[in-house]
């Protein structure tokens, strides 16, 4: 099923035109900013490359765009590829020997790297060599290449997934956070701004409070908002016009997707609110794994809807305050 809010990339998103091109104007983040902003500076006093960064946070929350900020501060070319896309490491290798001096060289989802891939990144952090095996057999011979000093900037879902060693080469670690309600009434409102649509401070609340902490949902929501306001000619976007919308796309007064709900609904009816095992819910919902742990369970939470404990997945009283069910007894511990 198509999910609205989902948080992942889609085709018809144009993330681009809503894009924030400078740390001034990303919203949010503070301590992220905060030492982006320090390392930028020194790096460029220095006219090094900026130390490899890794950016850790579920989707949509502004990794990519962070990436691309970085290198427009620094003054160097922007590149980006992503861990599934290199399949070979001559893949790699070509990119790596591409780059110019301080450049940034952006590999999304760097968890999903190939082992074979990953090898040839270690020496290519560490001391700008390339590694290369020529040939097959006992023809085979290694070469060493020099590379340019680039940055590597990183993107993950969870620090995790990435194997240790990998991981150690990153020096600056970097960690997004859902933003708050506030934050993402900003983000709107800018939106709107850019996109030349009229928007009430009450319009942009009711956006903001329903856009799941991501400002990928926020600019999403704001657009399907916007076509309503197109076809009824309304001057501004209010309150009510945000509210009818988003309640046809079956986006909850929380921000709650459909997606979402079918998993509280779940673990309060069929289990009893918990203790369930990820597997379990997994195949309940034949949903990956990787995907509820990714997409879904972070937000719910960081809502206070959900606890993680050594017997599993527990729905707090709030979750079944939310879904309208009455808790049920459960022994005292
Ligand atoms: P990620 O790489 O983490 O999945 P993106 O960087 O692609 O997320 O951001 C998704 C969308 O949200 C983009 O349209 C981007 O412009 C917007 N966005 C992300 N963070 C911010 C922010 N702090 N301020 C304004 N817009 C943002």
């Amino acid at each position: 099923e198509a999910r609205l809010i989902s948080p992942q990339r889609r085709e018809d998103d144009s993330d681009a035109s809503l894009r924030p091109l400078a740390l001034a104007d990303f919203t949010g983040q503070e301590a992220a900013r905060a030492n982006l902003r320090v390392f930028i500076e020194a790096a460029k006093t220095r006219k090094d490359a900026l130390d490899h960064v890794l950016l850790v946070g579920p989707p949509g929350l502004g990794k990519t765009t962070l990436a691309q900020i970085v290198a427009r501060e620094l003054g160097v070319n922007f590149r980006s590829t992503s861990g599934p896309v290199i399949a070979k490491a001559g893949d790699l290798a070509a990119q790596l020997t591409n780059l110019e001096p301080r450049d940034v060289l952006f590999i999304d989802e760097i968890h999903r790297l190939n082992p074979a891939v990953e090898e040839i990144l270690y020496p290519a952090m560490e001391d700008f060599q390339l590694d290369l095996i020529i040939g097959e057999g006992p023809a085979a011979r290694s070469v060493k290449i020099d590379l340019a000093r680039f940055t590597l900037v990183g993107a993950t879902t969870r620090a995790g997934l990435l194997t240790t060693p990998l991981r150690d080469r990153f020096g600056i670690p970097v960690r997004l956070n859902f933003y708050t309600a506030e934050e993402l009434e900003l983000i709107v409102k800018r939106g709107a701004r850019v996109l030349g649509v009229g928007m009430s401070i009450e319009g942009a609340r009711e956006i903001a409070r329903r856009s799941r902490g991501t400002p990928r949902i926020a600019g999403r929501l704001l657009r399907r908002v916007r076509d309503f306001a197109v076809v009824e000619d309304a001057a501004s976007i209010t309150r009510e016009l945000a509210d009818r919308a988003l309640s046809l796309l079956e986006v909850d007064t929380i921000g709650l997707d459909v997606m979402d709900r079918r998993y509280l609904e779940m673990v309060a009816v069929n289990f009893g609110g918990g203790p369930v095992g990820i597997e379990t819910i997994a195949a309940a919902l034949s949903e990956p794994r990787d995907a509820i742990e990714d997409i879904i369970e972070p937000f719910l939470l960081q809502q206070g809807f959900l606890q993680r404990t050594p017997r599993g997945r527990l729905l707090t009283p709030h979750a079944f305050r939310h879904l309208g069910l009455a808790e049920p007894a459960r022994p005292v511990a």
